[in-house]
């Protein structure tokens, strides 16, 4: 263990690593299909490579697809969803601007306070967690606390509850209230269905590791003509210099100028995930997670279990279920994990604890997972793992 070369006195090398498989049905990372992982592999590319440079056009055109968008400020962000979140944010608000934001759970308090910490001004419209939001409902708060809004922000899938959330009126109360409108969608891209320019969303973000079944690490994000023209005409400078879009369109866009170094091989992942996507085809993906996720929620409510959110609002690739008041939470989860190599996700927030959260994104949604971890959980609330 200890070869020539290493310092006597150091601790021993730990051994190479061996992560065990699991099946990952929390609310993300979500299973990464074979090719994903073995185009992380390739040789790495320079991130001024021309191949490269290729490819970088190539992933910008696919996430057009995948976001039902043709704007031309879609690029993925290096980071995880929150670093999308946070590019959306630090563009396009100034210190004092203010913000409408939904917050029916844990994502849209994160809207918020990522705000706040731009400078802005956030004004929450606290919504029941485990239902959809209602425009009206904006409406009135917006009226009660008078002056304008620079944006007007919602989750569109909101992973702490399994709520899906209608598009639908969102973009007329913008123009009422003269903001732009922003959506998370990390948890919907490569499930659900997406369509920026159809619901008039101005700036939306994503993440690679929910339904696009890649390695998390990449947020991509897409901005319309008219978030640019903010952006653009901003009186200060972006307050965040590694997020700063006015540069990173730079080497994504026209000059290839140098802003950071790409995670290279992990956009080749991300190349290939936006390719088995779109070669499923969008409408098929989304009908497989509907199908499925319909499959799931009935199972489960066939086994006497409680759901968080009543059918109609539910999100077929996230489903948060009740646990039981004579069960304890993590012991179950622990029993899946190592019983069945079953990973579900806990609670967050007000639902910690008291909540399983039951994936089925991407590559992971198949109808021999519905059973398993059906039957992981039927054998887990079988007397030895109750409270
Ligand atoms: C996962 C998630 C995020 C944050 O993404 P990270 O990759 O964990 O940084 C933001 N919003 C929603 C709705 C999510 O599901």
């Amino acid at each position: 263990m200890r070869g020539p070369g290493y310092d006597a006195g150091m601790p021993a090398l730990p051994p190479s690593l061996d992560p065990p498989r699991r099946v990952l049905l929390g609310p993300g990372p979500s299973e990464v299909p074979a090719s994903v992982l073995q185009a992380m592999a390739r040789p790495t590319l320079g991130h001024l490579d021309p191949r490269f440079l290729a490819l970088m056009d190539e992933i910008r055109e696919m996430l057009r697809g995948l976001f039902g968008t043709a704007n031309g400020w879609t690029l993925p962000m290096s980071g995880t969803g929150s670093a999308g979140m946070e590019t959306v944010l630090v563009n396009l608000l100034e210190p004092g601007d203010r913000v409408l934001v939904g917050v029916n759970g844990v994502f849209g308090g994160r809207i918020a306070e990522a705000a706040r910490r731009v400078g802005a001004e956030a004004v929450e419209v606290a919504g029941e967690w485990g239902r959809a939001l209602d425009p009206d409902d904006f409406r009135r708060a917006a009226r009660a606390a008078g002056g304008s809004f620079r944006l007007l922000a919602l989750v569109h899938a909101e992973t702490s509850t399994g709520v899906l959330q209608p598009m639908e009126g969102w973009r007329e109360l913008a123009d009422e209230l003269g903001a732009l409108l922003v959506a998370d969608v990390v948890t919907a891209l490569g499930g659900t269905p997406v369509r920026l320019d159809e619901w008039g969303v101005d700036a939306a973000f994503a993440g690679s590791q929910k339904c696009l079944s890649c390695p998390p690490g990449l947020a991509p994000v897409s901005l319309s003509p008219r978030a640019v023209e903010r952006l653009q005409t901003r009186r200060e400078p972006v307050r965040s210099w590694y997020l700063d879009l006015n540069l990173i369109a730079r080497y994504w866009g026209g000059e290839r100028a140098y802003h950071h170094t790409a995670p290279v091989n992990l956009l080749y992942a991300l190349h290939e995930a936006c390719r088995l996507a779109l070669a499923e085809g969008l409408e098929q993906r989304a009908a497989r997670h509907r199908r499925l996720g319909a499959e799931l929620q009935a199972g489960l409510e066939g086994m006497g279990l409680e759901l968080r959110v009543p059918a109609g609002e539910r999100l077929p690739q996230l489903t948060a279920v009740a646990v039981p008041d004579d069960v304890a939470d993590a012991p179950v989860r622990r029993f899946l994990l190592e019983e069945f190599g079953v990973e579900i996700g806990g609670g967050l927030g007000p639902m910690a604890g008291n909540t399983w959260r039951i994936g089925l994104m991407g590559a992971g949604c198949t109808r021999a997972n519905v059973a398993l971890v059906q039957a992981g959980l039927r054998a887990a609330l079988a007397a030895p793992v109750r409270a």
